[in-house]
């Protein structure tokens, strides 16, 4: 309500980006709902998601933003990274080929995303820990490397998906402040 949004010090646009299926609705609403949808992709229409956090004693709301699909159209423009402070960029740790493709999400980001953009690396689907693909060793080696942070996670059970978040959020902060 509008006493709530006096009190916002930063909105700190963040986008969500990484191949098809990788989880990146999901990841969005466990942090923006702490939900998980079972029948996916209700989310389409749908630009952004926001939720309001405190760190360092600012009120930060954080705005969230979702491809809605697109990125299988390659449509992701640089529309859709205007402004834009933060970027998850989401892989699935069963499927080796959307860990391959990081590197060129993080080349996207590099030409049409502001240059101190801070990214947030996210191997989701941790919870399927048989089918894994992608040993966390290679996806903290090339994150040291590019100098991206990094973080496992599960939409499906929570797991870490808010510590990703408010890591990504408090060095935003860092950055404007
Ligand atoms: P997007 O295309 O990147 O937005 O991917 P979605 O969020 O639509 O998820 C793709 C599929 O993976 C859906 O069937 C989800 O239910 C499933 N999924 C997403 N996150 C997880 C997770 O953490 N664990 C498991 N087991 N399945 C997940």
């Amino acid at each position: 309500d509008y006493d709530m949004q006096e009190k916002i010090d930063y909105v700190f646009k963040v986008v969500v980006i990484g191949d098809s299926a990788v989880g990146k609705t999901q990841i969005l609403s466990r942090f923006a709902k702490n939900e998980f949808c079972f029948d996916s992709k209700s989310t389409i229409g749908v630009e952004f998601q926001t939720r309001t956090v405190t760190i360092n004693e600012k009120v930060i709301k954080a705005q969230i933003w979702d491809t809605a699909g697109q990125e299988r159209y390659r449509a992701v423009t640089s529309a859709y990274y205007r402004g834009a402070l933060g970027a998850m960029l989401v892989y699935d740790i069963t499927k080796r080929q959307s860990f391959d493709h990081v590197a060129r999400w993080v080349e996207e980001l590099r030409s049409h995303a502001d240059s101190s953009i801070v990214i947030m690396l996210v191997g989701n689907k941790a919870d399927l820990v048989d089918l894994r693909m992608v040993p966390t060793e290679d996806a903290v080696e090339f994150a040291e490397d590019q100098g991206l942070f990094f973080s496992e996670t599960s939409a499906l059970s929570g797991d870490n998906v808010e510590s990703a978040f408010l890591k990504l959020l408090e060095e935003i902060n860092r950055v404007v402040s």
